[in-house]
């Protein structure tokens, strides 16, 4: 159980990596986070990607958070997943964060410090891209109990997937595993399965760094409407159940 203030009880905690930007990684959080809701648990994200916020947009939120003396807020979804990004607390969620990296960590910081999160069991991290030195502060700062690596099959996936692998090993986080985003395609009308970025070399990798392949993900318009109208929530696709089963394993609530 992570304590942050005395005001939250956050049982555990899961950063969701890619080596940069576009690959999927907060609709992969959002659907984690949806799935994991749907299970029955208490779930909250904390988006960190501070200078590409996308979570609030994907669930359609746009009220902006309130704060109080006790400290901030966060959002609720329609099915209660508690949320904190920048973009509620922006005037204009389409002004552009341009602030220097301290700034930036500083953020990241008081969303763990300053937020009232109170009860959450899933508290997943949509991290900023890449291996900067915010990625580093939510390392330091949040004890994390696992990340989990988002990729594509065009990607540098090996020295992507090793040097997140090598961070989180470094600050002794544990990889739970990898989700490969935008694998292949489905055909609609024969269901003919077309890897449009060429055979995916995500299970050799998995193997030589001894971590799981969690799930993969298609690319699929359905996906990419629901997070443009805010509706992630409605999904009812289950490319990441197995994910959800294995995260519940491993990291159980008691
Ligand atoms: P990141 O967080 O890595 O920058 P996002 O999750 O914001 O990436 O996704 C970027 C865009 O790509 C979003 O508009 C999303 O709708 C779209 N997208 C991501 N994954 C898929 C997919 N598997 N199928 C269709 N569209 C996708």
């Amino acid at each position: 159980m992570s304590q942050n203030n005395g005001k939250n009880a956050i049982k555990k905690i899961i950063g969701v990596v890619s080596g940069k930007g576009g690959v999927g990684k907060s609709l992969v959080t959002s659907s984690l986070a949806v799935l994991t809701r749907r299970k029955g648990y208490k779930v909250g994200i904390l988006d960190a990607d501070i200078t590409g916020p996308s979570i609030p947009k994907m669930f359609g939120i746009s009220n902006k958070a309130l704060a109080s003396e006790e400290g901030i807020l966060p959002e609720k979804t329609q099915n209660d997943i508690k949320i904190m990004s920048i973009n509620l607390l922006l005037e204009e969620e389409d002004s552009p964060v341009i602030w220097r990296g301290p700034l930036v960590s500083g953020v990241v910081k008081q969303f763990w410090t300053d937020v009232i999160w109170e009860d959450i069991d899933y508290l997943f991290i949509d991290m900023p891209p890449g291996t900067s030195d915010v990625v580093l502060t939510v390392f330091q700062t949040i004890p994390l109990d696992g990340i989990i690596v988002v990729t594509t099959p065009q990607d540098l996936v090996h020295m992507i997937v090793r040097k997140a692998y090598n961070m989180a090993k470094s600050m002794r986080v544990p990889v739970l595993g990898i989700v490969e985003n935008m694998s292949y395609v489905e055909c609609p009308h024969c269901n003919e399965r077309i890897n449009v970025f060429g055979e995916s070399h995500i299970e050799g990798i998995a193997k030589t760094l001894d971590i799981e392949v969690l799930g993969r993900m298609p690319i699929d318009p359905i996906l990419a409407e629901a997070c443009d109208k805010g509706e992630v929530e409605k999904l009812d696709k289950d490319y990441l159940s197995q994910a959800v089963d294995y995260i519940e394993s491993k990291l159980k609530i008691d």
